[in-house]
């Protein structure tokens, strides 16, 4: 063991520089949602060069590229699609510059989360390197959508292709803290009905604005009721978007909608959730359903779900989260800090839908996805790029 961590600690500071410009690369190529295929093409030719054991591109376009021939199975997961840049006058360089300036790779996707699919590629070069052929098969995956839809490509590879592996590392950015969970998320589309009249005389109508208006009202009195978790915080709803409309500007609305974001904690479903918001709209609520999202891969195939994403989260004592904390201690001389995320992960289908322990552990900061001057850690990506070499050696005890 102590053997296999001073050559993944070597092998991993002498590919710092490699690996910095791995990311470069991967960030210089725009990749939104569903456009996904260019780099998709790089981190292919990269894991081949890399000589990986197995690469191929599943049936919705991730890249799954596998090390090790051992009987138990790992997956290690980058979402490889980024949202867009947002005002470009927010951005102090080109925002696919790949800037590589004073131990920071700078663009949209350093942080959420191409840093971890670079240091996904250096561990995969670093176990070739040392000859691993331990107890794990260790696919990693580089998969798409996950903007647009977390989850949905991970319900694929499990669904579809029988990938179902018997724990799971994602590589979203945790500052190189360990995280084990975080709160699910559903979207709910209301639908509100009233009776047009002419806008002289509204006391012959029924207004949708106003039924709208109460259920809006009431979400934010159920927002003030919602459970708590200890580990993961509370549930909340937000109305995210309203809509009424009717006949003409001077008449009684008579159709309405409202979009409902929200974020479920430890023990709420979305049959509990969509019961709750349905009572407490009452009558002003027409009905109350989640809303259906159909995925197109850039391979022009097209996978779909309701807008649900489950909650997920592991016990602290989880023979993963031990082996997590084993390695870095074992890498860097301490134990990890420990944490949770704030946004959401692929996760909710691998742990929320599926029950495959996952945990996370990846180079970069929560704060910077999604925003201006988004960067990372050339540190972080070479921490990241041992502990994800490291892992299967620890959980697999190999000596
Ligand atoms: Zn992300």
């Amino acid at each position: 063991m102590q053997g296999h961590r001073d050559s993944i600690l070597a092998a991993a500071a002498a590919a710092r520089d490699a690996t910095a410009r791995t990311l470069s690369d991967i960030v210089k190529i725009p990749s939104p949602s569903g456009g996904e295929e260019k780099v998709c093409r790089l981190i292919e030719a990269l894991c081949l060069e890399a000589r990986f054991d197995e690469v191929r591109i599943d049936g919705l376009g991730s890249v799954i590229a596998r090390v090790g021939r051992g009987p138990r199975t790992i997956a290690i997961d980058a979402h490889i699609d980024t949202v867009g840049v947002g005002d470009p006058s927010r951005w102090q360089d080109d925002p696919f510059s790949g800037l590589v300036r004073d131990g920071l790779v700078h663009g949209r996707g350093c942080a959420d989360q191409k840093g971890g699919a670079a240091a996904m590629i250096a561990a995969g070069r670093i176990l070739k390197c040392i000859g691993y052929d331990g107890e794990f098969s260790i696919s990693f995956t580089f998969t798409v959508l996950e903007e647009d839809c977390d989850g949905l490509c991970w319900r694929y590879l499990i669904e579809k292709e029988g990938l179902v592996p018997e724990f799971a590392v994602s590589t979203e950015p945790t500052s190189c803290r360990l995280y084990r969970g975080h709160r699910g998320r559903m979207e709910m589309r209301a639908v509100v009905r009233g009776v047009s009249a002419h806008g002289s005389a509204p006391e012959r109508g029924e207004s949708a604005a106003y039924k709208a208006s109460r259920a809006a009202l009431a979400m934010e009195r159920l927002n003030g009721t919602l459970a708590s978790d200890e580990f993961l915080g509370k549930g909340t709803v937000v109305v995210s978007k309203m809509d009424v409309r009717g006949p003409s500007q001077c008449a009684v609305p008579d159709q309405g909608e409202i979009y409902l974001d929200r974020r479920l904690t430890w023990g709420e479903t979305a049959e509990a959730a969509l019961a709750q918001a349905r009572e407490a709209m009452g009558a002003d609520a027409q009905s109350i359903a989640m809303p259906w999202y159909e995925g197109r891969g850039w391979n022009g195939a097209s996978y779909g779900q309701e807008l649900y994403f489950p909650t997920w989260k592991i016990p602290a004592d989880h023979p993963l989260v031990k082996a997590g904390r084993a390695t870095h201690d074992l890498l860097f001389g301490r134990e990890p800090e420990m944490g949770k995320w704030t946004f959401s992960t692929n996760c909710v289908a691998i742990c929320g839908r599926h029950g495959i322990p996952c945990i996370g552990f990846g180079p970069g900061d929560e704060d910077k996805a999604h925003a201006p001057n988004e960067h990372t850690r050339i540190d972080d990506l070479v921490a990241s790029s041992a502990f994800y070499a490291m892992l299967p050696i620890v959980l697999g005890k190999d000596a």
